[in-house]
């Protein structure tokens, strides 16, 4: 018998299994996906929002502020990048600037530190922007993340402290059996005390496996444009146009990595599968784009992606147990700030539910920090020199690109949530996240999976299921 059961190893259930991974409890992770944070919290701006949006007294509101605060213990301690760029809300006419005023009253009432900036001092900080502009919120406590290892990181450090990982199993059925619960997957049947339903796009049917429901999910997709990483300057905040009720807008901002972003679109999507981009929903991110930041390098552009939001009918996060039980804890329409706010949804089910169900004991050898690997483009050229001498694979080079070695790869394939697939290789170390998008190295990487698992490159999948890269042999490989 368990004690939890998450479903969704998206960065919700991830953080949710970090955190129960501090107490003596036995803790089960599972998804329907070939890798963990697959789904939405692999398609998104990644930015860690300031809290200044929301609206005041909502849940989104409280765990966005709560959880923005965590995230430079949390970047440390799971070892991902994470840079405090602030972000710049921009006023382009006088109607803005109006409105501007109220996103400072609301920025007070949510705790949030932001200051109005004159059209001068914006042009100072963001030579790029329109001479349009009027002036602007700077929110100097938004972030960037590398949103991929957020999650594998997360999830790999609750493993590493004894959570169980379970991936490729869809949840098909949930009984209630008045004292524990009997969770049937494509695989397995489990049974356990409490199930925690973060399910993301899907959360509305897992919570409708137990009891009728007075919410519903109304998917958004947002598209994008990723820009390559040469053109630094280009912007050095995250620039949002003012909110609208469709979302936060089409934003220009760098990420992580230093690539430049641009977007997302907000359209209501039945399919919540259907992450296809068109022409006509790019062009128009593009003209809106523009509007802020006039000269942005499209000719730069070197891939454009889309996720689907689970946005819902209540409008705000919805956390909180099944009127059936206190014992199914449903974490569901965990739209945006849903990145930003995850570590404090993990706090707020930990403290509101999962500490009042258990005669919690915390683990002696609970570990908050995520095993060190080595990423050489974060090195100094000595400590380079020294790795590689010591392991010629670290001086072998798959991408050429991002400059991604034979012996970074290898590495990530021991570690406790290894990549299986070449985009779990991409989305860890960034090998086919450049220029040529994986033209040059994916064969590699393809080979290098084949090798390690004893499998056959004709077996290697890009992504999914049907994702084949290879179909027949042509010749020996
Ligand atoms: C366009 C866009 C832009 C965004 N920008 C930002 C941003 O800048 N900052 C921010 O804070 N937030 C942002 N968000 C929101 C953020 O991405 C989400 O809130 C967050 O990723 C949701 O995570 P999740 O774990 O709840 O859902 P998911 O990541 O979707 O995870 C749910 C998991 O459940 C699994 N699952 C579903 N059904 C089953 C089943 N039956 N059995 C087993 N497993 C199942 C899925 O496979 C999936 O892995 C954005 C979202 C979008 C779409």
């Amino acid at each position: 018998m368990l004690d939890v059961l998450i479903i969704g190893a998206g960065v919700t259930g991830s953080f949710i299994a970090r955190k129960l991974s501090q107490y003596q409890l036995s803790v089960l992770l599972l998804d329907k996906e070939n890798d963990v944070g697959n789904v939405t919290s692999n398609a998104n701006s990644a930015i860690i929002h300031s809290g200044y949006d929301p609206l005041p007294g909502t849940l989104k509101a409280k765990l966005n502020v709560r959880g923005n605060q965590m995230f430079d213990d949390i970047a440390r301690e799971l070892d991902v990048h994470f840079k405090r760029v602030g972000s710049l809300t921009v006023a382009i006419n006088d109607e803005q600037m109006n409105m501007l005023a109220d996103l400072v009253k609301r920025s007070k009432e949510n705790g949030v530190p932001a200051s109005l900036l004159t059209k001068e001092e914006v042009l100072r900080m963001e030579p790029h922007i329109s001479k349009e502009v009027k002036g602007a919120l700077l929110a100097p406590t938004a972030g960037v993340i590398d949103p991929f290892n957020l999650v594998v990181h997360c999830v790999e450090n609750a493993v590493d402290n004894g959570v169980k990982l379970h991936l490729n199993e869809e949840v098909i059925d949930i009984k209630n059996n008045s004292d524990y619960f009997l969770v049937k997957t494509n695989k397995e049947e489990y049974q356990s005390k409490v199930v925690i339903n973060a399910a993301g796009l899907y959360s509305d049917k897992i919570a409708s496996m137990i009891e009728e429901i007075d919410w519903k999910l109304i998917p958004r997709k947002g598209e994008y444009f990723v820009l390559d990483h040469y053109d630094v300057g280009l912007v050095n905040h995250t620039i949002f146009p003012l909110p609208s009720i469709k979302g936060k807008g089409v934003l220009v901002s760098m990420t992580s990595s230093n690539n430049y972003i641009v977007g997302p679109s907000s359209e209501p999507n039945d399919d919540v599968d259907d992450v296809s981009t068109d022409s006509y929903t790019l062009s128009e991110i593009r003209r809106q784009a523009t509007e802020l930041v006039p000269d942005i390098p499209f000719n730069q552009v070197i891939r454009v992606f889309s996720g689907n939001r689970p946005t819902s009918t209540r409008h705000d996060f919805i956390i909180e147990s099944a009127k059936s039980s206190k014992f199914f804890i449903n974490v569901a329409g965990i739209e945006s700030p849903g990145l930003v706010s995850s570590p404090a949804i993990a706090e707020y089910v930990f403290e509101n539910f999962i500490s009042k169900l258990f005669n919690l004991v915390k683990k002696e050898n609970y570990n908050p920090c995520v095993k060190k690997y080595h990423v050489l483009n974060d090195m100094d050229v000595h400590s380079r020199n020294e790795i590689i001498a010591k392991n010629p694979e670290f001086g072998k080079i798959v991408c050429s690109c991002e400059k991604i070695s034979l012996g970074e790869i290898k590495e990530l394939l021991s570690r406790s949530v290894p990549p299986k697939t070449v985009k779990g290789v991409k989305r860890r170390c960034r090998a086919g996240f450049g220029k040529c998008q994986g033209g040059f190295c994916s064969p590699l990487v393809t080979l290098i999976l084949a090798k390690h698992y004893g499998l056959s490159p004709l077996d290697i999948k890009w992504d999914k299921d049907q994702s084949n890269i290879l179909v027949e042999e042509v010749k020996k490989l």
